[in-house]
């Protein structure tokens, strides 16, 4: 790598490393035509950590060029599936190696505390690479006998170019989810990550040259959405969408992808819902309820932000949940390993959500506790609780991505189902109760993806991931993944009806 192209960055906790800055395109790093940078910050201390290239429109005419070339080339076309997967595996066990320095640079760039990167993130990448390596051999395709004469088969191909957009608050474990279902099936890549984050990724691309994937079958771009992101979402060369982020933004990249009739996934906004019944284990329903809405900075998309809990246990739950955050959430260094939560990924994200506290006071929600800046320096804010917030306030209905929760009580089940799924969005919803019938039957009626019995933001590799409603399209994850990168070809077969 050229030296230009490399800075050699010191992180807080002492570790030091090398990081890319270039765009990773046909398996080196390049810089960008214009020679446009983009400047990433850390969110701890405000200051900047380094600056990245920053793709424009010619940067992703050549990504998405050097794809397409990669996926006709044999080295990937005819490769044996079990050799694909040997591959990802191979990735797996790079970020292994390399969680320290991976886990460093998500708390760098993203705030998220070192020890939730290190244990969580970083694991959950090097699970979900190894879950893919295990499927790349497995794509089976089907026959369909429809006389003795005739039958057909059914080849589930790759659909060649995906363009991956991702957002900032899991860089890796975005990138990870997306690129694992892709490459198993054989698909070829241009991802392009956040602004906000772009380090991570870029350090994952020296891996993913190391473990031997040919050039061109991954290309990393930095870059902005309304640049960078919309001239790849809009690019011909491209065959797939598989995007997360706002549901404005998947709006946007919906109507984009209709110049050529892209196939598309989505991975967009929530408001879930959290029900807590009666009859609920309250000292449980306290921890998920806690974890729902407060872990990774409230910056989830299946964050159960409106907390509804029953009428006769409502004021002693909201009481003891103000005081389980006073004890758990600590806020701080994320390097610290007491931290709970570090800052908000930056300086807008921090805005929106201290005009989310104003608005919330302002239409009559009462405030229990936070509502303000953690702290000088830093985008840090204390965990916020409101109680008795109506279903109309603002704070109720839009998406604040912060730890920001709201509480309010209910008397009946049909009442609390109804008003769960009074939302355009449908992401996740959790229930809290001894009852299983009730639980069972308040999962049917909830309009959403995933729906957690007794806990709360539960996931799994294994496990199928996304939105109904304007949370999303498609699944990700597990082996419903496989369905989003490939497509069936029936190939008709005639034994000797010659009519
Ligand atoms: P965003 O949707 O604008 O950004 C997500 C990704 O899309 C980024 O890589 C961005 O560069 C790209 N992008 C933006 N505009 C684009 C365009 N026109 N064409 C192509 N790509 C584009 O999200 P944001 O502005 O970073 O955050 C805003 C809000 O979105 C947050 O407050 C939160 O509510 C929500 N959000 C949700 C998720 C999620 O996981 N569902 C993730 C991040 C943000």
């Amino acid at each position: 790598m050229a030296s230009s192209l490399v800075q050699e960055v010191k992180a807080p906790n002492g570790v030091t490393y090398k990081q890319p800055i270039g765009l990773f395109i046909g398996g080196e790093f390049v810089k960008s035509k214009a020679g446009n940078m983009l400047e990433t910050i850390n969110p701890t201390t405000e200051e900047e950590i380094c600056k990245v290239y920053a793709a424009e429109e010619e940067d992703v005419d050549i990504a998405v060029k050097a794809a397409r070339k990669a996926f006709k080339d044999e080295s990937w076309a005819d490769i044996e599936t079990f050799e694909r997967g040997k591959l990802l595996y191979k990735l797996a066990e790079l970020m292994e190696r390399d969680a320290k320095i991976l886990a460093t640079i998500e708390t760098m760039d993203n705030g998220k505390p070192f020890k939730v990167a290190f244990e969580d993130d970083v694991t959950e990448c090097v699970n979900v690479f190894r879950h893919y390596a295990g499927w790349a051999d497995k794509i089976y395709g089907r026959t369909i006998d429809t006389s003795p004469k005739k039958f057909a088969y059914v080849r589930h191909e790759p659909i060649g170019v995906c363009a991956q957009v991702i957002p900032w608050n899991y860089p890796l474990l975005m990138a990870a989810w997306k690129l694992g279902p892709a490459l198993a099936t054989g698909n070829v890549v241009v991802m392009k990550s956040a602004e906000q984050t772009p380090l991570s990724v870029l350090y994952l691309a020296t891996l993913i040259n190391e473990a031997g994937f040919p050039p061109g079958v991954v290309n990393i771009l930095s870059g902005y959405g309304k640049t960078a992101g919309a001239a790849l979402v809009q690019h011909l060369g491209v065959d797939k969408i598989a995007f997360t982020g706002s549901t404005f933004t998947g709006k946007q990249i919906m109507k984009m992808a209709s110049v050529n009739l892209k196939n598309i996934t989505l991975e967009t906004g929530g408001k879930s819902p959290n029900i807590i019944f009666e009859d609920a284990d309250v000292e449980q329903a306290i921890k998920w309820a806690h974890s729902g809405i407060m872990s990774n900075m409230g910056q989830v998309c299946t964050a159960t932000s409106r907390i509804y809990v029953q009428e006769k246990i409502y004021d002693q739950f909201v009481e003891e949940f103000k005081k389980y955050v006073a004890e758990v959430s600590v806020v701080g260094d994320p390097f610290e390993k007491s931290t709970f939560q570090g800052p908000q990924v930056s300086k807008l994200q921090y805005d929106k959500i201290l005009g989310y506290v104003e608005s919330g006071l302002s239409e009559g929600a009462k405030l229990i506790s936070g509502g303000k800046k953690h702290g000088d320096k830093g985008y840090f804010i204390q965990p916020t609780i409101f109680a008795d917030v109506k279903d109309h306030m603002t704070i109720s209905r839009e998406e604040i991505f912060g730890p920001f929760v709201c509480f309010s009580s209910f008397k009946t089940e049909e009442e609390v189902v109804s008003r769960a799924n009074d939302t355009v969005y449908g992401l996740g919803a959790a229930v809290f109760t001894r009852d299983i019938e009730r639980a069972h039957k308040v999962a049917a009626k909830l309009e959403a993806g995933m729906v957690w019995i007794n806990s709360s933001n539960d996931s799994h590799f294994g496990i199928p991931f996304g939105g109904v409603k304007q949370s999303g399209i498609g699944r990700e994850l597990g082996e419903y993944a496989l369905q989003a990168y490939t497509q069936a070809k029936a190939v008709h077969v005639n034994l000797g009806n010659r009519k």
